[in-house]
């Protein structure tokens, strides 16, 4: 048996990485971006591992077909199931304990993502993500995932944008990835009542002290950084934060 999805510290500690696999019949539209910035030295780091793979290689016709018209009629195409379960096939293995892995299939009639199922998620060590494109997906392949997931209340064309989201979402929550310090700031979110609430977030400025800019009606406005700020008291500066802090939490 093979384990490929090791990686080892700066400190030589032997750990897991979390793994993502991306079903997709565009698998060219994920690489710059998962080329880019965080997610890419996450990659380097060896703290996840991200695997697209293309819907048609798991077809065997000549045309590489993977939809269908609907049965019982209606508009649109329909992506076929027996592609989408070879790859499932294929891809699973059977490395991981069930608790470990994650089929997902992202629908705008799923359960909506929150930063609640990305902590969740990341401590999983592989995630497959079925992207889906037309008017939709067989419905038999429910009888495969384990969750149905929507990124937000509206209809996008296709699983690929929501799957990049959720990669990034998660990414960022892997040990190691980003500063413990930058993670524990920004964690600091509230769901109530279906809002959002931001208690850890206050405004942020860095140079220039002055931006001066020229309005419409030819004055001239100076947009200044608060002064607190540049004081160098570093009590007051905490205390403006805070302040600041329970202003933006009232939303
Ligand atoms: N006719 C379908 C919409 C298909 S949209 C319906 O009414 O449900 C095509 C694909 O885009 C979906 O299969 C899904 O994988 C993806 N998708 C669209 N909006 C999404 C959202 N908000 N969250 C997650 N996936 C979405």
């Amino acid at each position: 048996m093979k384990i490929v999805n090791f990686g080892i510290d700066s400190k030589s500690n032997l750990y897991f990485m979390l793994k993502f696999d991306i079903i997709t019949i565009f698998p060219e539209v994920f690489k710059e971006y998962f080329n880019t910035s965080i997610i890419k030295r996450a990659q380097q780091k060896k703290l996840v591992k991200i695997n697209v793979h293309n819907l048609r290689d798991f077809t065997k016709d000549k045309h590489k077909t993977v939809d269908d018209k609907p049965y019982g009629g209606g508009p649109g195409m329909i992506l076929k199931i027996e592609p989408i379960y070879k790859a499932l096939k294929k891809i699973k293995g059977s490395r991981f304990k069930v608790q470990d892995l994650k089929t997902i299939l992202l629908s705008p009639a799923g359960k909506q993502f929150d930063q609640k199922t990305a902590q969740k998620f990341s401590k999983l060590k592989q995630i497959l993500f079925i992207c889906g494109r037309y008017e939709g997906i067989d419905a038999r392949v429910e009888k495969f995932v384990d969750e149905k997931i929507s990124v937000g209340p509206y209809v996008l064309s296709g699983g690929e944008l929501p799957a990049m989201t959720m990669v990034e979402a998660i990414t960022r929550l892997v040990p190691g990835v980003i500063k413990a310090e930058s993670l524990k700031e920004e964690t600091n979110l509230k769901i109530e009542n279906c809002k959002l609430k931001i208690t850890g977030e206050y405004p942020q400025f860095t140079r220039p002290e002055v931006l001066t800019i020229r309005e419409k009606n030819g004055k001239i406005k100076k947009l200044k950084v608060p002064k607190v700020l540049l004081s160098g008291n570093h009590q007051a500066i905490k205390k403006w934060r805070e302040k600041k802090c329970q202003k933006s939490s009232k939303i």
